[in-house]
């Protein structure tokens, strides 16, 4: 096999969409399985929704889930540009190839004249193809005299074949009669080529030879294959992905939540959670193993294993994939990955090795990083406050009174903050002391008094990272609390 050739091809009508992204994931690892090229190319020949800010958001989007292509509007390539909006002039000179050989015709008539045949073949329940009124030469030139009308190019659908036959890598085999096609517009009346016209175009010349893209594009694949068999051209093959569907089976949309890339990685996903998420949605390793790098699954990915039918979005497996991440990242990586969500905490307050060991307490139950602020907020708070009924229920009674005041007294003027470790054998040995309390009175008085709550990071480490001062005053502060009531 040739070197293998593959695109993703935005529009950049929207931000980077969650659908587009697992479908340039799919296209990445199918180029590294094969050492070959993953290319992006931009179709912004929509010039009405077509805007810049998306294109950046592409670039951001793809570059964070770990897609870096080889070719591509910025960083080149041998077949550039990869705009399709700086490539109209290559359209035109194929639009004249097809003219030339009488494969296309200039088309006369007006929207107002199409829609007119349009609803003809709705009333009449006839699936509407164009009636190639302007296919006829004579009737072309005397409309062509009305400076009134503007023309397009259109494709002369061939009789031959009757019927296409799409191989597909995913779908199997997928038939079309070409009288159901319609002759189609290459060239649009301002002067823009279509769709199906500007792709097989880019993908000749850039020299894709595998088209793996969304199954919303299937019935746009027969009127490419009849442009690549009018050019002469080698047809590629073809992979349609299934469409993500959201749990009701419905099309994926905001109402079920994110859908923007960007914004999934703003709500605290991981790029590589979600890069590894969005794999699974349609594919499957073959080894079962889920959990992974892409160069790891680019090892596995065949495009037989892509599942023609629907890939159901589930919330969950991605929160469950996120919390995995999130504990498997080395701590001063998934700091730096953690600030941008602490930014309204002084984080200097605390040595970066207390920081460290902050996150490493605290990041166990946590699926996303947006959760963060509220599981760390005690130890920044001067005085934490409290979770729930806490206050009331654990914090001022007398238990916790008596606790807390023996701790004061007993223990805490001697308490060696050398260790967590050795922290927690001194709270332990505290509250062997204490009997017949129980253990669990005994620690949810202290951690209330520390924390605020009575579930969360490791006592021994919460002492460790707050440090002996925090922790005399937080007690004081907590007994003056208590004994206000008393009063
Ligand atoms: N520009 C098209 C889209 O964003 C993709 C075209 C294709 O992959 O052939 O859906």
């Amino acid at each position: 096999m040739s070197e293998v050739r593959v695109r993703i091809a935005p529009s950049p009508t929207g931000n980077l969409h969650v659908g587009t992204a697992r479908t340039a994931l799919f296209n990445y690892l199918f180029a590294k399985h094969h050492h070959g090229k993953f290319i992006l190319r931009i179709e912004d020949t929509d010039l009405e929704r077509s805007e810049e800010k998306y294109v950046q958001d592409i670039y951001d989007g793809l570059k964070l889930l770990g897609l870096h292509w080889d070719e591509g509007p910025d960083v080149g390539g041998p077949y550039g540009p990869y705009v399709q909006s700086q490539r109209l002039d290559l359209y035109l000179e194929y639009a004249q190839k097809l003219l030339d050989s009488g494969k296309a015709y200039y088309c006369y008539c007006t929207p107002e004249e199409l829609d007119a045949e349009k609803q003809k073949a709705i009333e009449s329940k006839q699936n509407y193809v164009y009636s190639r009124r302007c296919c006829d030469p004579e009737v072309a030139q005397k409309l062509s005299q009305d400076p009134n009308r503007k023309r397009a190019l259109r494709f002369k659908i061939p009789d031959d074949p009757k019927t296409i036959v799409l191989e597909d890598m995913v779908r199997g085999t997928v038939t079309f009669e070409t009288a159901l096609i319609g002759d189609f517009v290459l060239i649009k009346s301002n002067g823009i080529a279509s769709y199906n016209f500007a792709v097989v175009v880019d993908d000749t010349c850039m020299k894709i030879n595998h088209v793996i893209r969304g199954e919303d594009h299937v019935s746009n694949t027969p009127k490419q294959i009849l442009l690549y068999q009018a050019l002469g051209e080698p047809i590629p093959t073809f992979a349609h992905v299934s469409m993500i569907l959201a749990p009701d089976r419905s099309k994926l949309s905001k109402r079920h939540g994110a859908t923007a890339v960007a914004e999934y990685i703003r709500n605290g996903y991981l790029p590589e959670a979600f890069s590894n998420f969005l794999v699974l949605l349609g594919w499957s390793p073959p080894n079962g193993e889920e959990m992974g790098t892409l160069e790891h699954f680019a090892t596995d990915f065949t495009l037989s294993r892509i599942s023609p039918s629907p890939a159901i979005y589930d919330q969950e497996k991605l929160n469950w994939i996120n919390g995995y991440y999130i504990r498997q990242t080395p701590l001063p990586e998934l700091l730096e990955k953690a600030k941008p969500f602490l930014l309204a905490y002084d984080l200097t307050q605390y040595p970066t090795e207390k920081l460290l060991l902050m996150l490493e307490a605290v990041r166990e139950p946590i699926t996303t990083l947006s959760e963060l602020p509220n599981a760390v907020s005690y130890f920044f708070e001067s005085v934490p406050s409290y979770e729930g009924d806490v206050y009331d229920t654990v914090l001022k009674t007398d238990d916790t009174f008596n606790v807390l005041r023996q701790f004061q007294e007993k223990t805490l003027p001697g308490l060696s903050f050398e260790s967590p470790e050795a922290i927690s054998a001194q709270v332990k040995a505290f509250a062997g002391e204490l009997k017949p309390l129980k253990m669990k009175t005994i620690m949810w008085a202290i951690r209330s008094a520390l924390t605020g709550r009575v579930h969360g990071a490791d006592l021994g480490k919460t002492f460790y990272i707050l440090g002996k001062e925090k922790v005399t005053f937080r007690i004081e502060k907590a007994l003056q609390e208590i004994s206000c009531q008393f009063s």
